[in-house]
């Protein structure tokens, strides 16, 4: 356990020069105080979870202090924002403070988000309200309890400073975690500006930090962008299989490492919905969805163009095939774990369809429903969740496919199948209402239920005593929230 001024840090990013990355000071938010912190996240640098509490972690997260090694840095990138070309972008509020190394060796980028303006900031002010950044702090860590990739966050902190959004709110600061904050639009920003020697250093920073190796292959950038394309696959099709809606999902907001990053009006479903658009300003439902599967391959389409200085045309294009049937094996794998089978059948694709469109046509809440199918033997669960489907004969035929599929895996010993179903079947996810509640209470300065939904969140998969509220379907009122862009 190390105390906050015994990080290491290396600061290999800022070595890259001011063609990379402008130095910035962090502009400090008034009477700082800790809103919340994951305990988990702080693992990952070593920390005592106790020093979250000392008034120096407020002071540091807060922009108020600075470790002496660390050099705060604005990255300058650009990037496709809905299908269009931004030719400069960059942390307009968002500062890297710098690397650190753990016990384990391990790299993070700690990133302070909310931190006061840069050459970066274009018409913003360089912050971040308390709202999106408690729902960016939730968020991060509960995908990664649902072990889905993502960047992590340490901490929110709270302030007096006041921002005018839609109406005046306060700031607040998030702090990010990951071990890279390069994102597609960093290569196409060396790309578009024709720069590509920068570009090089920018590939060699990459491929010797995060993709050492790719540099034994003959060919080191084609075996990164097939990395990337695996895990980019893997990544989107866990994000489906979970009901996770991005919601922004620019080549600017991609990560090079195939990670969930830059968390806006993103959403979990709680009615099963393929067109769901959980961003109040997608008029056109680009990041709808059911289309961010397709979205992850026009991404993938950009980062390549941006690499064709060092890649064949030809070469991108069979790598890029690969995306949708990696996308399609991984998702259906993991659907079949949620529905509790353990081998494969030609039809269970179509079984897997049917199912949805029911759910569909009924708004059956998408995470309660696999929960409850594996609580029972398969005829009880099936019998009991009927009730909320409307076509209820059209349920039943599925109900019969479904039971006899799973008994064709020949004998079944239901406490096993309980187990192994609920291990995937997360019983809590972050539902829009929830966090919104959370943030209702703290901006009113009560930050409890902040903390409570964090560690509720943290164990998704075990039922966790007196928690029951945080298993239910939304309220009315609670459905259809609409998210504000601005943040
Ligand atoms: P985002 O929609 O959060 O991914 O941000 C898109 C771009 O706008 C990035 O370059 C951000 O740094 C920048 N940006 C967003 N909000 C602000 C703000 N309040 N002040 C300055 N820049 C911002
Ligand atoms: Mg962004």
């Amino acid at each position: 356990m190390k105390a906050l001024d015994e990080l290491t840090f290396d600061n290999r990013f800022a070595r890259l020069g001011d063609a990379f990355s402008t130095h910035v000071l962090p502009e400090p938010i008034a009477n700082p105080r800790l809103v919340v912190a994951s305990p988990a996240a702080m693992a990952l640098l070593d920390l005592d979870p106790a020093v979250a509490e000392t008034p120096v972690f407020a002071e540091l997260f807060g922009g108020h202090k600075l470790w002496a090694e660390a050099e705060p840095r604005a990255m300058v990138y650009s990037g496709h924002q809905f299908g269009s070309y931004n030719p400069q972008l960059g942390d307009g509020r968002g500062l890297l403070l710098g690397e650190v190394y753990n016990e384990a060796g391990e790299h993070w980028d700690l990133h302070l988000k909310g931190a006061g303006q840069t050459p970066y900031s274009r018409m913003g002010d360089g912050r971040a309200v308390l709202r999106s950044s408690i729902r960016e702090f939730l968020a991060s860590e509960a995908l990664n309890a649902l072990n889905i990739p993502t960047t992590r966050a340490l901490c929110v902190i709270g302030s007096d400073t006041p921002v005018w959004r839609e109406k005046q709110e306060r700031a607040a600061m998030v702090l990010r975690l990951s071990p890279s904050h390069v994102r597609f639009g960093h290569f196409e920003y060396f790309y578009y500006t024709k720069r590509p020697e920068q570009q090089k250093e920018l590939g060699e920073h990459v491929l010797a930090m995060h993709f050492p190796e790719c540099l034994e292959q003959p060919e080191p950038y084609l075996a990164m962008f097939r990395e990337i394309v695996e895990r980019n696959a893997e990544l989107i099709a866990k994000w489906q299989a979970y009901g996770f809606c991005h919601g922004v999902m620019n080549t600017d907001n991609m990560s090079i490492l195939g990670i969930t990053f830059d968390f806006g009006p993103f959403a979990f479903l709680d009615d099963f919905d393929a067109n769901f658009i959980c961003n109040h300003s997608d008029d056109q439902g680009r990041y709808s969805f059911s289309n961010q599967v397709p979205i992850g391959q026009w991404n993938l389409s950009a980062l390549a163009q941006a690499l064709t200085p060092f890649i064949s045309v030809e070469a991108l294009r069979e790598t890029l095939g690969l995306y949708l049937p990696l996308y399609q094996a991984h998702y259906l794998d993991l659907m079949r774990r949620r529905l509790g089978l353990t081998t494969a059948e030609d039809d269970d694709q179509k079984l897997l369809e049917r199912l949805l469109q029911l759910m569909q046509n009924s708004g059956v809440d998408y995470t309660l429903f696999f929960r409850r199918l594996g609580d029972e033997s398969p005829e009880l669960a099936v019998a009991r969740l009927r009730d909320d489907f409307v076509d209820i004969k059209g349920f039943d035929a599925w109900g019969e496919l479904y039971v006899a599929r799973v008994s064709r895996e020949g004998s079944l010993d239901q406490e096993q199948r309980r187990v192994r179903m609920h291990a995937v079947n997360p019983l809590y996810i972050l539902r829009n209402y929830l966090a919104q509640k959370a943030i209702d209470a703290a901006e009113s300065g009560d930050y409890a239920e902040v903390r409570r939904l964090h560690t509720v969140l943290s164990n998704p998969f075990v039922e966790q005593a007196g928690m029951e509220s945080y298993a239910e379907r939304p309220p009315e009122w609670g459905k259809h929230l609409e998210i504000s862009c601005s943040s």
